[in-house]
């Protein structure tokens, strides 16, 4: 287990994490803090609420303690870029609280209050500056503060920042920091533009990672398609027939039904192995390296199997299957999702796994798009519900699916071969905004929220404005302050 004293930490630092109440570090103070404490750079996805601010904090801290320097006058050590007021304010709180017992200054500014204060508040220098990106390009276009000293820059939240069209303030602000300085850059989602980004901030990044499960969902472009279960088979062969898949992950619900996959595809001529518990370890193992190595481009497996799969470059994941356990859907599309990486997620459903397709966009929060059939291909028969509202199938069950086997409506496992994994649980979340879809869930793929969207839940956001240092005026929605 680490300790807060294993990071060599200033003393000072940690008598404040003690009068903090802090006993140890959280995963991602663990995994950050080594590196940042050896001057390296980090790219790191965690969220609010892991401890991520004391993850960049802390380190930054104890450097300033080690190296005094003499306050430069309009300038700081350290840059801190925030989205929002209430995120800057909270982070500058924190180094002050972290920092209670250097002699260290922490500054805050943002837009929307009086930039006279602020420049006062520069005229002698800072240690360390926390800043909405908008403001500190006013700060700097009124030649009230320099970038010239940053030693350290933290860009927080960074997908917050360009959902609120930082992204050019972003890109001016980089052009004036220092080349020779430390970057420490944080998301809750890495989907490719924001690790472009990143890149334009980052110099040979460690990588670190602390993903909420349902967050893994949002890094994945998924799609489902409806088809019946006769007619999977043959999709799935159309569906690797595309070459731009490299490497594929088939997920069945049963060891019988991988190794028939299996079976039916060597005869329609494409390579692929399959990996389950009743497969030897050697035969585990030969199919895994064939796998990496990219010999075998298409590995059929369980849900426990695939647990101990760990291999990089995972194009896509197709749910032959939909499983019955919501969270192993994350952890299935979130093969294709490793360290940062973006993926594919195709999921194939039949009439009755609707009702998993559902519990998935709750657990998920997200409207999983229908992708349409290829053209000419058919479903095969579907049953009346194929045709019908997703409302009504919200209203109705499958036909020989009553709540009454598993309080939940769920399909009851029966089948032999499936392997055993979580139970299911109960999940009461809002319910999905696709219900009451027309069209029996075929629905344009132009009629879904994009890709990674949220449901809108909790207090309506309020709009604000700043103005920005090129003249524009740059609007930001005002979430309210985070719980603590
Ligand atoms: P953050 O994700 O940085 O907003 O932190 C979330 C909350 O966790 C804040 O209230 C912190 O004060 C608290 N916190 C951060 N690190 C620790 C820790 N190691 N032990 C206990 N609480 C912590």
């Amino acid at each position: 287990m680490t300790l807060f004293t294993d990071f060599g930490l200033a003393q000072p630092i940690l008598k404040a994490l003690a009068a903090e109440g802090y006993e140890k570090p959280t995963p991602i103070q663990a995994q950050t803090i080594p590196y940042a404490m050896e001057g390296r750079d980090v790219c790191g996805i965690a969220q609010t609420g892991t401890g991520k601010t004391a993850a960049f904090a802390l380190p930054i801290l104890h450097r300033l303690s080690q190296s005094p320097k003499p306050r430069q006058r309009k300038s700081a050590r350290v840059l801190v870029l925030s989205p929002t007021r209430e995120l800057s304010g909270q982070i500058a709180d924190s180094f002050r609280a972290y920092g209670r017992n250097l002699r260290l200054t922490t500054t805050v500014v943002f837009g929307g209050v009086t930039i006279s204060r602020h420049e006062k508040e520069l005229a002698n220098g800072v240690d360390v500056l926390v800043a909405t990106p908008g403001r500190l390009l006013d700060l700097i276009d009124r030649r009230s503060l320099s970038l010239r000293d940053i030693e350290i820059l933290v860009l927080d939240e960074a997908d917050q920042m360009l959902d609120l069209g930082f992204i050019h303030a972003l890109k001016r602000i980089v052009t004036l920091l220092p080349k020779d300085r430390q970057s420490l850059f944080f998301s809750a989602t890495m989907p490719k533009t924001i690790s472009t980004l990143a890149e334009s901030f980052l110099r040979n990044p460690a990588h670190v990672a602390v993903t909420p499960v349902a967050t893994t969902a949002e890094r994945v472009e998924q799609s489902v398609m409806f088809v019946s279960t006769g007619r999977k088979q043959a999709l799935l062969e159309v569906v690797l027939r595309d070459q731009s898949i490299d490497r594929v992950l088939v997920f069945t619900r049963t060891k019988h039904g991988a190794d028939k996959v299996v079976r039916s595809l060597d005869k329609a001529g494409i390579v692929s192995a399959a990996i389950h518990g009743n497969k030897s370890q050697p035969q585990r193992e030969k199919a895994l390296a064939a796998f990496r190595a990219g010999t075998c481009r298409v590995l059929v497996a369980t849900d426990i199997a695939a647990r101990g799969i760990d291999v990089e470059g995972v194009s896509h994941v197709v749910n032959y299957d939909l499983p019955n356990v919501p969270e192993s859907y994350v952890h299935r599309i979130g093969r294709t999702a490793r360290a940062g990486a973006t993926g594919l997620a195709i999921s194939f459903c039949n009439d009755e796994e609707r009702a998993y397709l559902r519990d998935i966009e709750k657990l998920t929060r997200l409207q999983v798009p229908v992708m349409p059939l290829p053209e000419g291909f058919s479903a095969g028969p579907m049953g009346g519900e194929a045709a019908e509202p997703r409302r009504e199938q919200q209203r109705g069950r499958p036909a020989g699916h009553s709540r009454g086997h598993q309080g939940h409506g769920q399909p009851r496992n029966t089948d032999p071969n499936a392997e055993r994994g979580p139970k299911r649980r109960r999940h009461r979340g809002p319910k999905p905004a696709n219900a009451g879809q027309p069209n029996g869930g075929q629905r344009p793929a132009q009629a879904q929220p994009a890709q990674g969207q949220r449901k809108p839940q909790g207090q309506p956001a309020q709009k604000r404005s700043e103005h920005r240092g090129d003249g524009a005026q740059v609007a930001w929605l005002d979430k309210g302050p985070r719980r603590r």
